[in-house]
């Protein structure tokens, strides 16, 4: 079933409606102060400052673009500064680079609680950062432009795997960073052997520059191309890496990384992402798939709409992850999927 595209998701909502339980109690606090005869109380010191104040420093004159700050009490003001700058700076680019009409209005909200990522998106378009993260590693101002990157994507209106969403907010980064040599942080050059694209980030990122220079000359770039499709409202499929390139993912994937390809078992469970054993074949053979190698064989999560299965193979599919939630056992073809399973399995097991 459905799982968020990020951690830093999930953890951004959760914080939002932490925040949004503690401004309510500031409400209550203040609405019952005493009556006329009771003692002045002190008013409640806030915890933090919930009101947005316009950023517009002179990088961000004359710009079509509003920012707005949240509770900045914490942070340096210079290293502030270049935060904002980087959105006045950067964020048209970047999103005439993805094609895409972003957000005209975004916000950067200061969040000092600890043990949180150091920024995340929780959709919409505010950037939340950790302010114990940017006193730790001040010189990283363009995690900002990761996370841009992420309130860009928040127009695609089709579906698009994590690893995609992951690897083009460091491709972003890498492309638009201004201050990436201060801090070291660059794209590797060298693929680790237990490397997948499925990692996502830099890996994916840098697997997209490969792509591109070795089979999209002169043409937008891969990581483009893929969000092009997004923002139209297709889903993605494997088969978008074929029109792009005359190339699979795993074909891809073998020539960048030198791993062994892997060809599809000649016999095998045949899966597809629409109903009719119609969309994109990947056949998989006897064997436990997680979620982590579904998605590593090409089949995204919550994709699955119909299945072949051979004589002699018995097919188990989950709900969830790790073999979780309800569980339906398969052993003839299956054109339509019982609604709890059509495009809800997340886990499977082929005897
Ligand atoms: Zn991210």
């Amino acid at each position: 079933m459905d799982r968020p595209i990020n951690k830093r998701r999930s953890a951004g909502i959760r914080r939002l409606h932490y925040w949004l339980v503690g401004l309510t109690n500031a409400l209550l606090l203040s609405a019952c102060g005493g009556g006329e005869d009771a003692p002045p109380r002190p008013a409640p010191v806030p915890v933090v400052d919930m009101s947005p104040r316009l950023a517009r420093p002179a990088c961000g004159n004359n710009s079509p673009l509003t920012l707005f700050v949240i509770n900045t009490a914490r942070v340096d003001p210079v290293q502030l500064e270049k935060l904002v700058c980087t959105f006045y700076e950067t964020y048209p680019a970047m999103s005439a680079t993805l094609k895409t009409d972003a957000p005209k209005e975004v916000t950067y909200s200061f969040d000092d609680a600890p043990n949180q990522p150091p920024a995340w998106v929780a959709g919409g378009a505010t950037v939340y950062y950790s302010t114990r993260y940017l006193a730790q590693v001040p010189k990283d101002v363009d995690v900002a432009v990761h996370e841009l990157t992420h309130v860009i994507q928040g127009k695609l209106t089709g579906a698009m795997p994590g690893w995609i969403i992951e690897g083009t907010a460091d491709w972003m980064r890498n492309l638009f960073g201004r201050y990436n040599q201060e801090i070291g942080w660059a794209l590797s050059d060298s693929v680790a052997p237990t490397a997948r694209y499925i990692d996502g980030y830099g890996t994916a990122a840098q697997f997209f520059n490969w792509v591109d220079k070795t089979h999209r000359q002169g043409r937008d770039p891969v990581a483009v191309a893929l969000h092009l499709n997004a923002l139209q409202g297709v889903n993605y499929n494997s088969s978008v890496w074929v029109t792009l390139t005359g190339k699979t993912l795993a074909e891809l994937w073998s020539a960048y990384s030198g791993q062994p390809y892997m060809p599809a078992p000649s016999v095998g469970v045949s899966f597809y992402t629409e109903q009719n054993y119609q969309g994109p074949e990947v056949k998989l053979g006897k064997g436990r798939y997680d979620l982590k190698d579904l998605l590593w064989a090409d089949i995204s999560n919550d994709a699955i709409r119909s299945i072949r299965v051979p004589a002699g193979f018995k097919l188990t599919v989950y709900q969830h992850e790790n073999f979780t939630g309800l569980s339906l056992t398969l052993q003839a073809d299956t054109d339509t999927l019982l609604p709890a399973f059509d495009r809800a399995i997340s886990s499977l097991l082929i005897e």
